[in-house]
């Protein structure tokens, strides 16, 4: 086996409307996940000799590792008992700032592990990552989706015109759980009717492409409770509009700020402008699947 290597976006939320609770205890959602250019890489080569078991190194990550995890569950769903792996991640998407990053490690690993295996069947490895999360699914073959349900029915939408992202994230963590907690506190949910008029909204504006959503609908209704958990958001938001953002807001359930520009430069002069910051803000651009390569899915 010779090493091969998957990008894993990370994802960022433009918008997100919060439904009514379901009767599984999970929100209703309707949001556009769109992956950018800030990549972890993750790495397969053979486990050192006497490694009776897959195995994982990833800095900066405690626990568990999920893209662990997917092979295990790989493993376990189509029978493959392929020599033991040793994935190596290196991170660049921040840990728990509403990015997915875990998520995009565990796609990956599932596109390793199919490629090593030779066992394409895209509904068993769908369900396979179901099973690992609810963010999972999206990120085994990343593109722009509307998604649905409880952020768990994926729609992929039209690929979107290039645009620019300034992803500014915090020295702090905050926990989706908590969050989901907060805005029940809140009551920061819409009606079920406002959520699907919301949805067939979204649908239209998106289908030829458009970069962004209506301007309406890039709100996230999850902002209020993760700035009333980490107020200093207000400022980081102040800080992204003051700095030419079209558009600023908390991605997913942050702390993660992003700020949209027409175009990547822009973007760029933005994060130079807030270079001072620590973590330090990057500048990208939307991901495309066709980085893949040719012939995936
Ligand atoms: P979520 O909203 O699903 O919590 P997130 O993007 O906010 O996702 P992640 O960066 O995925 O957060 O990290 C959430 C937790 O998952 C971390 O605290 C970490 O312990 C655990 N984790 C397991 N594997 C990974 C991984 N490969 N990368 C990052 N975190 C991981």
């Amino acid at each position: 086996m010779t090493a091969i290597t998957e990008p894993a976006p990370a994802k960022v939320n433009l918008g997100l409307t919060l439904g009514p609770l379901r009767e599984d205890g999970r929100h209703r959602l309707v949001t556009v996940m769109q992956p950018v250019g800030l990549c972890d890489r993750v790495s397969a080569a053979p486990a050192p000799l006497g490694a009776g078991e897959d195995e994982c190194l990833c800095e900066g990550v405690e626990g568990e590792n999920l893209a662990l995890a997917a092979l295990r569950d790989f493993r376990a769903a189509t029978g493959w008992d392929g020599a033991p792996v040793r994935l190596e991640i290196e991170k660049k998407i921040p840990v728990a700032a509403g990015m997915a990053g875990g998520s995009a490690d565990a796609g990956a690993a599932l596109r390793i592990a199919e490629r090593l295996s030779g066992i394409e069947d895209d509904e068993l490895v769908d369900s396979v990552a179901a099973g690992l999360g609810s963010d999972v699914p999206a990120q085994v073959w990343p593109t722009r989706y509307l998604a649905t349900g409880a952020g768990d029915v994926l729609h992929a939408l039209p690929e979107p015109a290039p645009f620019g992202v300034l992803v500014v994230p915090s020295r702090h963590r905050l926990s989706t759980p908590d969050v989901f907690r907060e805005a029940d506190r809140l009551g920061l949910a819409r009606s079920g009717a406002e959520v699907e008029a919301r949805e067939a909204e979204l649908v239209g504006a998106l289908a030829a492409g458009a970069a962004f959503p209506p301007e309406d609908l890039m709100e996230n209704d999850l902002e209020p409770a993760a700035v009333s958990l980490l107020p200093e958001l207000e400022w980081t938001l102040d800080e992204v509009r003051g700095a030419g953002a079209l558009r600023a807001f908390v991605c997913g359930s942050g702390p993660t700020v992003i700020g949209l520009f027409d175009v990547l430069g822009s973007a760029v002069a933005a994060a130079t402008a807030l270079a001072g910051r620590d973590p330090r803000p990057v500048a990208v651009e939307p991901w495309y699947p066709s980085a893949l390569g040719p012939g995936r899915r």
